[in-house]
């Protein structure tokens, strides 16, 4: 196609190396597009002009419809576990993997569309988005990125111009987005029934080791670099977990589909930050067992990495009970290193010195924890607050208990470890994308009103810096907002 930068170059390596898993397609054109947010600086780390990605044809290329020649858009095969019970073919429905990228760093980034029209994978669906999930994506994705947590990052939301029928009657966008890669657990799982149908592990193999050298590649010159891949997938999802439960992050829906190989957070559909303390958290609509509760999330982590280990087996060892015993022994490092994570995290958000023993900070977190969840606190001011006590001023900190006394002890306690507040003001965001101003967010763009968006967005991007003006986007919702829900219909 004629008109586009020739500098913008679109590799189609997946494609071309893992071919039974890509499906050509293109994307469907947009009556009438309207840029809604474009990430400069991430366009910049892509080397993407961000003016020439404001023209017509760099929307374009946002919505797939104007490409670089050689590009070659593919829809992407992957089977996986949804709330437990196995699909063996979901595939990008309504997305497509538009090529890969070398960013100024070097590496290669994949760019993708959510909401291009529908593919042979579409099942019932529409193919389509809508305004309002594809901006809580990029939203709550570069907040991640923003506080430091691994996560696919987004780059533009365009309207379509399309109405899409949801509920009620949407306005269509698409939303362009960046990843390591779009591999997930569901693409291995896909490979491997692929395997057990043709009698032949090619596929799978050419898939792990198209992972290990795109994420992994220490793991070519192990002694087994399958065991290797898996071992390097489990400890980079032990760290994300941890990372989530350290922010109260909660991914909703913890699919095999949804949990990729890079490590990175993927696919934020009823995703949401927890405010008051409590394990049991849920907020997606359609999560009525909690299966997906925050708490739960390092368990289902866990058992995901388990359907991950199944699809290696035939390539880390032909004995299948020896494939199994090294699965096995590799999946117990899982919760050895959420453990170690998650503690080093909290002590950071403690501000603990290294002097404390491991026994004295682990004791100090299980109580505050008790402590937090019998008094409803809201688990990001409080840390915040928090660091406002080891500076001397433990009034904020104070009030958000109804009942302070049992507090008042624990707060002696961890005074006399001599914690540092700068630590923790360093770990322990300010701005984060609360649900009621998400919601006021999203409202409003959709109905054509962008301010509230580009606020909250400059906010949540510096997460840790507390500034003049923006005390409202510290607060937890009003007992008004009532209680929260999410949804999956996107
Ligand atoms: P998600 O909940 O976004 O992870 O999607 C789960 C599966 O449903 C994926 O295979 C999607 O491609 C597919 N899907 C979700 N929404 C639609 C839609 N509107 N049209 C077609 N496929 C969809
Ligand atoms: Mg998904």
């Amino acid at each position: 196609m004629t008109g586009v930068k020739p500098a913008v170059v679109l590799d189609n390596r997946f494609a071309r190396e893992l071919p039974e898993l890509a499906v050509e397609w293109q994307a469907e054109a947009a009556p009438s597009p309207r840029l809604l947010v474009l990430n400069d600086a991430l366009a910049l780390e892509l080397d993407l002009d961000p003016a020439w990605l404001r023209s017509p044809d760099g929307v374009g290329l946002l919505l797939g419809t104007v490409l670089p020649d050689g590009a070659k858009p593919v829809a992407q095969a992957y089977a996986g576990h949804q709330f437990g019970g196995y699909v063996p073919r979901l595939g990008d429905g309504r997305a497509l993997l538009l090529g890969e990228l070398v960013d100024t760093g070097g590496q290669l980034r994949d760019l993708h569309l959510k909401g291009s029209g529908r593919t042979p994978f579409a099942r019932g669906g529409d193919g389509l988005a809508v305004v309002g999930p594809m901006l809580r994506e990029y939203i709550v994705s570069e907040a991640m990125h923003a506080m430091g947590i691994p996560t696919t990052r987004s780059l533009a939301v365009t309207a379509t111009g399309r109405g899409v029928l949801r509920e009620t009657p949407q306005p269509g966008a698409v939303l362009a987005r960046v990843a390591a890669s779009h591999l997930r657990v569901g693409s291995f799982q896909y490979a491997a029934a692929y395997g057990r149908a043709t009698g032949t592990t090619d596929l799978l193999r050419r898939l792990a080791d198209h992972a290990i050298a795109r994420h992994h590649p220490g793991a070519a010159t192990a002694d087994n670099p399958y065991l290797a891949l898996f071992e390097a997938v489990v400890t980079g999802q032990a760290e994300l977990l941890a990372r989530w439960m350290l922010v109260g992050f909660i991914h909703g829906v913890m699919n095999t589909d949804n949990m990729t190989i890079s490590g990175e957070t993927i696919d934020y559909g009823p995703c949401a930050f927890m405010e008051a303390y409590d394990p049991a958290t849920v907020f997606s609509s359609i999560d009525h067992g909690g299966r997906y509760a925050y708490g739960n999330q390092p368990a289902v982590a866990e058992w995901n990495l388990a359907r991950f280990a199944e699809t290696l087996l035939p390539l880390i060892d032909e004995d299948s009970e020896r494939a199994v015993a090294s699965a096995t022994d590799a999946l117990a490092g899982f919760r050895t290193r959420f453990q170690e994570a998650w503690l080093a995290g909290m002590r950071a958000k403690l501000g603990l010195p290294e002097d404390v023993s491991h026994e004295q900070a682990s004791g100090l977190v299980e109580e505050l924890l008790k402590l937090l969840l019998a008094g409803r606190v809201d688990y990001t001011s409080f840390f915040r607050d928090l660091a406002q006590a080891a500076r001397g001023d433990a009034g904020p900190v104070r009030n958000l208990f109804a009942e302070p006394e049992a507090f008042e002890d624990w707060l002696t306690r961890w005074r006399a470890f001599g914690p540092a507040p700068d630590t923790m003001d360093r770990v322990n965001p300010v701005y984060i994308p609360r649900n009621h101003l998400v919601e006021e967010a999203l409202a409003a763009a959709t109905g054509g009103e962008l301010e509230p968006l580009d606020d909250l967005l400059e906010a949540v991007s510096a997460p840790y810096d507390v500034r003049p003006g923006l005390q409202r986007y510290a607060q937890p919702a009003p007992p008004d907002f009532g209680a929260y829900r999410t949804f999956c219909g996107t």
